[in-house]
């Protein structure tokens, strides 16, 4: 499965580095006071997607990155053992860029020719009770046809 986030650091702002010091656990946590929040949160993701479309990989999809935290997805739980995780640089409630749509779409369909991949899901769908992201301005509908990825991996958004 792929699960798919947002974020950005401080939220809302965009183009800086600090998303990346974040998943390397090198975040400056005086930087700005939103990152006092995040002394305790350890946290990686396979892939980040930033606005302009660039993309960095942090952990290798053969081996378990933590994005997903406390979660569940068709009774199993602990969705981290069994998802690659993709970070979109952006905040839930606002759009992305096309190029982070090319770039996202392009990975998946490789991802899809390696790896049994069957979902496609937001953070949002495995942890309801905890997040948002990617949310509602995320068009799985754009993704799900620039990937070519048949619509039944897109639980049932399309129906
Ligand atoms: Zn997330």
């Amino acid at each position: 499965m792929v699960v798919i986030h947002s974020i950005s650091l401080p939220p809302g702002q965009y183009g800086s580095h600090q998303v990346e010091s974040f998943f390397l656990s090198q975040l400056d946590h005086s930087a700005h006071p939103y990152f006092n929040n995040l002394k305790d949160t350890k946290v990686s993701s396979h892939f980040y997607i930033k606005r302009g479309g660039e993309l960095i990989q942090f952990v290798s999809c053969d081996e378990r990155a933590w994005h997903a935290g406390e979660s569940s997805f068709k009774e199993r739980t602990q969705c981290n053992n069994f998802s690659i995780g993709i970070e979109l640089e952006g905040l839930e409630g606002n759009a992305f860029e096309e190029p982070q749509y090319e770039t996202l779409s392009s990975l998946c369909s490789s991802l899809t020719l390696k790896y049994p991949i069957q979902h496609f899901v937001g953070h949002q769908d495995i942890a309801p009770q905890r997040k948002k992201d990617p949310g509602e301005k995320f068009n799985w509908k754009l993704f799900q046809q620039s990937c070519g990825c048949p619509e039944k991996y897109f639980l049932n958004r399309f129906d």
